[in-house]
């Protein structure tokens, strides 16, 4: 495997990036995955508008022209002979002797590009049983609009979810709505037929898939609400679901140990999952 690190493509078992870089020592960083599939990386534009966004919100400088980032997307995902799988680009305050204040102008920003396959199998075997999710009470600080690299309170959440035997867990928030799971956006399906979605105006990340959904469930004839839903009505609910680049739309089965609905994978979700590929290789910036 080859990995892109500060301008030089080397072997990825010896990519490294120094002990002083800011995304070691302060998860001082932001991030995106890419999905890839049938060869090509999918929402990509959007993907990049949302990295400048939130390289603009924390004052981090592009590490190299923004017009060139897409070229090293691709050269990554090419040289790994990726057709399907996923596409990780990071990038840092830079490298610079530990300090909490930013460091001095010219400190260049560090960019990490990687790519693995994955089997686009496993995804679709997993939609046909579904995933169960657990809830846990929000524990983030409140600028999860941002993709930082400070990911801990998503990396123990979902810890706990795999010890209870769930594949997400949902943060909830203090007045019991979800927000969102700690890799993922939450839906419900209504016994209506109308999709669920929590607005992206404050409190969660603005999922690149959850926007090429609008367009999804649009082509489909499917009404979208964009409201906050609780964890009861999440239970009660038709369906419910996740997504995200690497999952797609994802059928929950299960919240907290009872079933949703029937307990089985939603007709609405998997048309949703079998139309999405079609609609976001033709989707615009
Ligand atoms: N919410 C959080 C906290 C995430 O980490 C992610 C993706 O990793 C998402 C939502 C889904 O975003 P996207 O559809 O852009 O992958």
């Amino acid at each position: 495997r080859i990995a892109y690190v500060n301008g030089r493509y080397v072997a990825h078992a010896d990519a490294a990036v120094h002990i002083e870089d800011r995304g070691y020592q302060f998860a001082d960083g932001v991030y995106e995955v890419c999905e890839v599939a049938r060869g090509f990386i999918v929402d990509m534009p959007r993907h990049l508008a949302r990295l400048n966004r939130s390289l603009t919100e924390l004052s981090i400088a592009w590490p190299v022209t923004r017009g060139v980032l897409p070229l090293i997307l691709r050269e990554v995902v090419n040289r790994n002979h990726v057709a399907n799988g996923l596409v990780y680009v990071q990038v840092t305050r830079g490298v610079a002797i530990r300090d909490f204040v930013f460091p001095s102008a010219d400190t260049k920003s560090s960019l990490v590009v990687t790519a693995r396959k994955a089997d686009p199998a496993a995804g679709a075997k997993r939609a046909e049983t579904g995933i169960a999710v657990i809830t846990v009470p929000e524990n983030r600080w409140d600028r999860v609009d941002i993709k930082s690299v400070g990911l801990l309170p998503n990396v123990l959440a979902k810890q706990k979810a795999k010890e209870a035997g769930a594949q997400e867990a949902w943060f909830v928030d203090g007045d019991g709505t979800v927000k969102e799971g700690g890799s993922s956006n939450a839906w419900i399906v209504t016994r209506d037929g109308v999709l669920v979605t929590r607005p992206a105006e404050h409190g969660i990340l603005r999922g690149i898939t959850r926007t090429t959904m609008f367009e999804v469930a649009a082509s489909l004839g499917l009404k979208i609400e964009e409201r906050g839903f609780s964890v009861a009505e999440a239970k009660a609910a038709r369906e419910a679901f996740i997504s995200s680049a690497t999952t797609i739309a994802m059928p929950v089965v299960a919240i907290d140990g009872d079933p949703v609905a029937n307990g089985h994978p939603g007709s609405v979700t998997l048309s949703l999952r079998q139309a999405f590929f079609d609609i976001a290789e033709k989707s615009p910036a």
